[in-house]
């Protein structure tokens, strides 16, 4: 229904939240898409910047969100750091960093450049299924022979 900045500011918030009211805080959601489009149309003719730095100025746009949009369009190869990725990130020694973004900088230099734009997906899939929060999966764990954290391992 909204396929261009354009369209997504034609909407208005009211018109937006229909179609997002299932996901966490989507009033909030639907005011920075507004906001973010109507930036769109006024200064960047509609298009949807492909730089960092302008994206992350839209409003609701952090480095996490930015750096999914790029690492997606192939634009540039970036870690976006979330719950999931910061946790097994952790629990198998790849990173030590206390915050995302320290953690998306180990990341980056721990894995190899032909796999980061993957990497992102398979950190987050791994966290999700198997590595869960309160309960990790370790007896179904492919890469469990590499863990440090594997349960009964000291
Ligand atoms: S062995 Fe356990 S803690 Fe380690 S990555 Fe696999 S599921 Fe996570």
């Amino acid at each position: 229904v909204a396929d261009t900045p354009a369209k997504m500011l034609a909407l208005g918030e009211e018109g937006i939240i229909p179609y997002i009211a299932s996901i966490g805080l989507f009033r909030t959601k639907a005011k920075n898409l507004v906001a973010a489009a109507r930036i769109l149309v006024e200064q960047y003719g509609g298009e949807v910047p492909l730089e960092r730095e302008a994206l992350q100025g839209l409003p609701g746009v952090g480095r996490k969100t930015a750096s999914v949009v790029l690492n997606e369009l192939g634009v540039e190869p970036a870690i976006a750091v979330d719950t999931h990725v910061f946790r097994v990130a952790h629990r198998l020694g790849l990173a030590r960093g206390k915050t995302p973004d320290q953690v998306e900088h180990e990341l980056m230099a721990a894995i190899p450049d032909p796999w980061r734009t993957r990497a992102h997906h398979w950190l987050i899939l791994h966290g999700r299924y198997v590595c869960l929060a309160r309960r990790p999966r370790c007896g179904d764990c492919a890469v469990a022979d590499l863990c440090p954290s594997k349960a009964g391992s000291a």
